[in-house]
């Protein structure tokens, strides 16, 4: 029948831009270390989102990236693989830094990098917020940390206090840059940013792209790749 006859050429087709499609989403085609891979597959990771197959290439060449997308598209991933692929787990210092706008949101990225982080042992990730004493914070630091994730003012009053010190970090997220901005931070990330080595990567994610954060990223980004995501999956 005539059905038939156009069958192959169509199938043929399909099947092409099928297996590009999954080529190109899949987390097994980035250079990723193959305990963070297996995890991601436990943890039902099957395929990037959209804002991470666009932004991780770019992250685990060790790019400063921008990252624009809405809530829900899977960002914490995208900066989370990143600094814990590079992460140099014999090191015992802060590596990398993400600052958030609330403790909410600090705490939810924090407990979403352990669960990245499930298959590296031995990893410490530290939450630094307002709002909490000061005590236990400085124990902590004391003891030491891998990550560090907090918000701008506390982190910025540990840095005052050199009870946390950033000299060997390699790592700079700004999650919700946008919000972070909003809420008066601007002073804080720039005496953060003043207080750490010049020579290193720097991502910043945000829902939106109002003026201040090209102005933030012109000051503490170099070069950086542009990646927009309009829908959420
Ligand atoms: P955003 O920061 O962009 O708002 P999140 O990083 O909080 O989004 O991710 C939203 C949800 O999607 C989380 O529950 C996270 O576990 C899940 N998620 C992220 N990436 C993937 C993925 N590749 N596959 C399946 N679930 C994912
Ligand atoms: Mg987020």
């Amino acid at each position: 029948s005539r059905g038939e006859e156009s069958t192959p050429a169509t199938h043929r087709s399909y099947t092409i831009q099928r297996n590009f499609t999954l080529s190109a989403t899949a987390f097994s085609s980035l250079s990723l270390h193959p305990g963070l891979l297996q995890n991601l597959s436990t943890l039902g990771y099957h395929s990037m989102t959209p804002i991470q197959a666009q932004s991780l290439p770019s992250i685990l060449a060790g790019k400063d990236v921008i990252a624009q997308g809405k809530t829900g598209s899977g960002k914490t991933a995208a900066f989370g693989l990143g600094l814990l692929n590079k992460l140099d787990i014999k090191r015992f210092c802060v590596q990398a830094l993400v600052l958030c706008p609330t403790r909410e949101l600090a705490d939810q990225v924090a407990k979403e990098i352990r669960r990245l982080a499930r298959a590296i042992h031995n990893i410490k990730v530290l939450t630094l917020c307002g709002g909490m004493p000061f005590g236990p914070q400085i124990g902590s630091l004391e003891h030491g940390a891998h990550i560090v994730v907090g918000t701008p003012g506390r982190v910025e009053e540990h840095l005052r206090k050199g009870t946390l010190v950033l000299d060997q970090l390699h790592t700079l997220v700004l999650d919700e840059a946008d919000r972070m901005l909003e809420m008066g931070f601007q002073a804080a990330l720039d005496a953060i940013v003043e207080k750490m080595p010049a020579q290193r990567q720097t991502l910043l994610f945000s829902a939106t792209y109002p003026n201040q954060i090209q102005s933030i990223a012109e000051r503490v980004m170099l070069n950086p790749v542009m990646v927009k995501v309009e829908s959420s999956h």
